[in-house]
């Protein structure tokens, strides 16, 4: 089966719809939230989520436009965009924000969530030391997450030995069936690596392979749309670098 996995669209629906075009060929999809949060489109976005099979998880900033969650653990930019998106939702994409779990475990022992396992609307895995303590305290073979909007293969050898590895655009990585790991996508709608342009993996359970993609979309076109709403500078400059 080949899985098309995608985290942190950020209601950017340019950057959305070009990674769905790619996404054709895949069996299966996974979602690993923050759906919503800093960009113009969040219903838009939602809708196009529902509109093909795929199995999404809640991150930080679902939570909180949903009101799972109160605004006080985000900084000023985050909340402002939270109390925005708030009222830009539709009935049916806040139910379905509502709705969404934190956690989801597939058939073949793949976990899916948004920041950790131990921790999944808010715990960001940045180093090996990070990943270790959810290798070590939850039980999965291979878990997606996103969150850090930064692509990075965290591995647990099974003799504890942990590390990290920074996957290349496009290469195809062949990962070991006796070992776990930790799989960060990285983010359609905001990636912060230095690269702007928006990042996704595919996944292939049959040959065990990764590899990571990305696709340019048109990011004028989203901070056009962000300064007709009065979103925070900031967060429209950053998607020209990547940052
Ligand atoms: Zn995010």
């Amino acid at each position: 089966m080949r899985y098309g996995i995608i985290a942190d669209i950020h209601s950017n629906l340019e950057a959305f719809q070009q990674v769905l075009h790619l996404l054709d060929s895949v069996d299966t999809a996974y979602c690993l939230g923050d759906i919503v949060g800093y960009g113009p489109n969040p219903s838009a976005c939602i809708e196009l989520l529902q509109n093909f099979d795929n199995i999404t998880v809640a991150g930080n900033h679902d939570l909180c436009c949903a009101e799972r969650i109160s605004v006080s653990g985000f900084n000023s930019n985050a909340r402002d965009v939270c109390l925005w998106t708030k009222h830009q939702l539709t009935q049916s994409a806040k139910k379905y924000l509502k709705d969404l779990p934190l956690r989801e475990r597939t058939a073949k022992d793949i976990l899916l969530v948004h920041g950790s396992p131990q921790n999944p609307a808010w715990e960001y895995l940045v180093s090996p030391k990070d990943a270790e303590d959810n290798f070590i305290n939850h039980d999965f073979h291979i878990c997606f997450v996103g969150h850090t909007h930064l692509p990075i293969i965290f591995q647990a050898a099974t003799h504890g030995s942990y590390k990290a590895m920074q996957p290349k655009p496009n290469a195809l990585i062949l990962l070991n069936r006796e070992m776990r790991y930790i799989i960060n996508v990285g983010s359609v709608g905001q990636p912060r690596d230095g690269d702007p342009r928006a990042s996704f993996v595919l996944f292939d359970d049959d040959t065990y392979t990764l590899q990571f993609f990305r696709v340019a979309y048109p990011v004028e076109k989203v901070q056009e749309k962000m300064r007709r709403e009065g979103l925070p500078q900031f967060l429209i400059e950053r998607l020209s670098f990547g940052m």
